[in-house]
């Protein structure tokens, strides 16, 4: 079940009614895979406030190997985003332990870091 504009009134109604709650013009097949753009709308509608578009999704379709491939697909886009990730915080660690090791002192501090 999905709700669509009525071609007449426009309101949203069910796609399985056989005719709009509002108006009682029949829904039919055509009305359904049609978009209500091409009825003519009785008095002054609206030409700009359409308003949003709403998508109601009931089945995906797919078979399993598409969505073995979809998922091997979003596996290696992330691989940029975790290699970037990588590099930030080993920057943000060599900082900290730079910090850390200078702040220790010459009798606990790395003898790289003495002065
Ligand atoms: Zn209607």
């Amino acid at each position: 079940m999905a709700l669509i504009p009525c071609p007449r009134c426009r309101k949203e109604v069910s796609s399985d009614a056989p005719d709009c709650i509002y108006c009682r013009t029949p829904i039919n097949a055509a009305a359904r895979v049609l978009a209500p753009t091409f009825a003519p709308s009785p008095g002054p509608a609206p030409l700009l406030s359409v308003g949003p578009q709403r998508v109601t999704v009931t089945d995906f379709d797919v078979s399993f190997g598409n969505l073995v491939m979809l998922f091997v697909k979003a596996a290696l886009a992330a691989i940029p985003a975790l290699i970037i990730l990588t590099v930030i915080w080993a920057a943000i660690l060599f900082t900290l332990s730079f910090l850390v090791l200078r702040s220790i002192g010459p009798l606990g501090g790395s003898p790289l870091l003495r002065p």
